[in-house]
């Protein structure tokens, strides 16, 4: 166990929040977590009002990238417990993302606890209706305070958390991107780190401007296989077939992305991870076998696509009746808060009565 230290805040927002009405990533809960490691071990656990901190213009992470993230969200169970979903497929992907980065590894109780007490800290920011939770975000920055290029030896891990209300999402309309690259073989596209995000914003803009929600990331190479759809991960349905890029280097490996896996091969589908070629999803529609194609994310779930524009033609997809895509919506949204069985043990309990 970790000692944290507690300071609370004295004016609670909690009551100025329409908790019916959640605005995505703009409710932030009334405290944050951190610590510190100062280039030999994690200390200053601490739990304190969210808001600003200091930091020092030289600070290491604001001019050389080494920053890294994760997010995931807590929900309120149907008896009100409160429950995280799969944070320890959380943190070994924040711990991956820290290696490829040179960064400094954060212990596994400094994550989970640290978690685990924000969300008791704040558990009256976890909403009960439908669809809502509180989004949980840990990340890791450099804070060496030297304008030198070489890995950071201090190191700050904070967690905040923000109330989410149900993400109802219209159908995607995606232009596939065949300009703009996002991640390369040999680059760190499988890492959560900041500047892939930020590489990702032009052509994203671009393709905003003209109509669509979202790219549809191909190889960097010949612009040919599918690979990420914005900061989410991707499937194509055929029949009793669902196939997704395989995660080998460039592709994020999505915790919505593996438990879709699972539900769906416990559904009796077929799932492939492996390359799909653009030319394979435009043969499948023209043979009618195009189902279904949809993304997943933490934040979303599953979000089907109903337009795919490649080069300027466009493949439409039906919105289907009992699409597998909706069911893995629900059926994720019934997991997470205890409405139906969880037979892979997703759920991580926070028990309440602990005071750290
Ligand atoms: C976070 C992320 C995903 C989705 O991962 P989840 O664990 O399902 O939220 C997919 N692609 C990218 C690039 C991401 O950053």
């Amino acid at each position: 166990m970790i000692d944290i230290k507690i300071s609370k805040v004295s004016n609670s927002r909690h009551g100025e929040v329409d908790f019916s009405n959640l605005v995505f990533g703009k409710e932030f809960s009334d405290h944050m977590f951190i610590a510190d490691y100062d280039g030999k071990e994690w200390k200053n656990f601490r739990i304190q009002p969210y808001g600003p901190i200091p930091l020092s213009p030289s600070l290491s992470c604001m001019h050389y990238g080494q920053a890294i993230f994760e997010g995931m969200k807590a929900y309120r169970a149907i008896d009100n417990t409160i429950q995280i979903f799969r944070p320890y497929d959380n943190f070994k992907r924040m711990n991956e993302s820290a290696e490829r980065m040179c960064m400094q590894p954060v212990p596994e109780e400094v994550f989970i606890e640290g978690l685990k007490a924000l969300c008791r800290m704040d558990s009256n920011w976890i909403p009960s209706n439908e669809g809502s939770a509180l989004y949980l975000r840990p990340f890791l920055i450099a804070t060496d305070d030297f304008l030198g290029i070489h890995p950071s030896s201090n190191y700050m891990f904070m967690i905040y958390g923000c109330s989410v209300g149900a993400y109802y999402n219209k159908p995607l309309k995606i232009k596939v991107e065949t300009e703009f690259v996002r991640a390369v073989k040999g680059g760190v596209g499988e890492a959560k780190t900041a500047g892939n995000y930020a590489s990702a914003m032009y052509a994203t803009h671009i393709a905003e401007k003209e109509g669509f929600h979202q790219v549809l990331w191909t190889d960097a190479f010949e612009h040919k296989y599918l690979e990420e759809l914005g900061s989410s991960n991707v499937f194509i349905v055929s029949g009793k077939t669902l196939i997704t890029p395989a995660s080998n280097g460039t592709v994020l490996k999505g915790v919505t992305r593996d438990s879709v896996i699972q539900l769906a091969k416990k559904y009796g589908y077929t799932v492939g991870e492996r390359p799909i070629s653009i030319d394979e999803v435009i043969e499948l529609d023209k043979n009618g076998l195009l189902d279904e194609a949809f993304a997943t994310g933490t934040a979303a779930t599953v979000s089907p696509i109903c337009e795919l524009s490649y080069k300027g033609v466009s493949i439409h997809i039906k919105p289907k009746e009992n699409s597998i895509a909706a069911e893995l919506k629900s059926h994720l949204e019934n997991i997470k808060r205890s409405k139906e069985e969880d037979v892979f043990g997703w759920n991580e309990k926070v028990v309440m009565t602990q005071t750290s």
